[in-house]
Formats: C-alpha cells, structure tokens, sequence
C-alpha cells in the first residue's frame, strides 16, 4: 500500500528502531512509547484488520510480541507486559496497517487500562452469544 506509512517502515523508506524481522512479521520500537521499550508487531504484508491476517503470519505475530515482552521483562527490569491490538477507529486504530503493541509494564508504571465491568440482563449473553456463534459458524 503506497500511502502507508507501517508499509514504508518495512520498505526502509521510514526510518524505524528495528528489533526484529523474518518473512513474515517486522517488530520496531513505537515512536511514542506508554512505557520505554513498547515494540509494535506488524505483518510484512498490508493488511488493515486482524481479521484478514493469514493464521501462519498471526501466529508468527502472537509468538514475537510474547517473546519481545519476555525479553523486555528480563533484559529491561519490567514485572509484565500486555499485547494489545486495536481492530478499527472506534477501538483506538490510529494506523491502518494491523499491529500488535507489546507494552512493557511495571508494578507502580502509573498507566491504568481504562477497564469497566458492566452486568448482563437475564439470557442477554447467551443472545450475544448465539449470534457470534452463528458468524462464527459460517466463517471458520
Ligand atoms: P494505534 O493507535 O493502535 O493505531 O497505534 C499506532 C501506534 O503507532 C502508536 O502507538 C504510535 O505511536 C505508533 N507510530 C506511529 N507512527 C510511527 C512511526 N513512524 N514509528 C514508530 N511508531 C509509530
Ligand atoms: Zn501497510
């Protein structure tokens, strides 16, 4: 994809801090990390949504980040690290070219996911749930 800037950075048209590439995924550090040593995990190929990424290449993308958060916990003095995907704008994707953020975290790093819990009415989540499956079902 011409225009996108992810599509660039593996090109080496942009310049990033590479930390990992095979012929599948490249793995950089994020410009503007939420904790020094965030990496961003992206396929070599263009692809906007998780959803049409090949599983060879998704499974490549889940073993790098877990691996890089591995490394960031022993090599850089972090106790954690989350893998965090945004899938479409009202999730947060900024850039369109999937990625999977590895973000090193720390007991007391000060940044909170924003998490809430919200209850189900009676049946609600066996209804949702029929209707993922459904799609599911037709899909996989
Ligand atoms: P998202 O909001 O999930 O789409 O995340 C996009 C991420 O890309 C953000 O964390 C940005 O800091 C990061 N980012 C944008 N441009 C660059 C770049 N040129 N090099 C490294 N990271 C970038
Ligand atoms: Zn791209």
């Amino acid at each position: 994809m011409d225009s996108c800037i992810f599509c660039k950075i593996i090109a080496g048209e942009i310049p990033s801090v590479k930390i990992y590439e095979d012929d599948l995924v490249y793995a950089f550090m994020d410009i503007a990390p939420i904790n020094k040593g965030h990496v961003l995990v992206i396929p070599k190929k263009h692809n906007e949504s998780s959803s049409t990424i090949d599983e060879a290449t998704a499974g490549r993308m889940f073993k790098v980040g877990s691996q890089i958060g591995i490394a960031l916990r022993r090599e850089c003095d972090y106790d954690a690290f989350n893998l965090h995907l945004a899938d479409g704008t009202a999730a947060g994707q900024v850039v369109n070219h999937a990625h999977l953020h590895v973000v090193p975290r720390g007991v007391e790093d000060g940044f909170y996911w924003n998490w809430r819990q919200l209850k189900y009415e009676d049946g609600e989540a066996a209804e949702i749930a029929e209707k993922i499956k459904a799609r599911l079902a037709k899909k996989l």
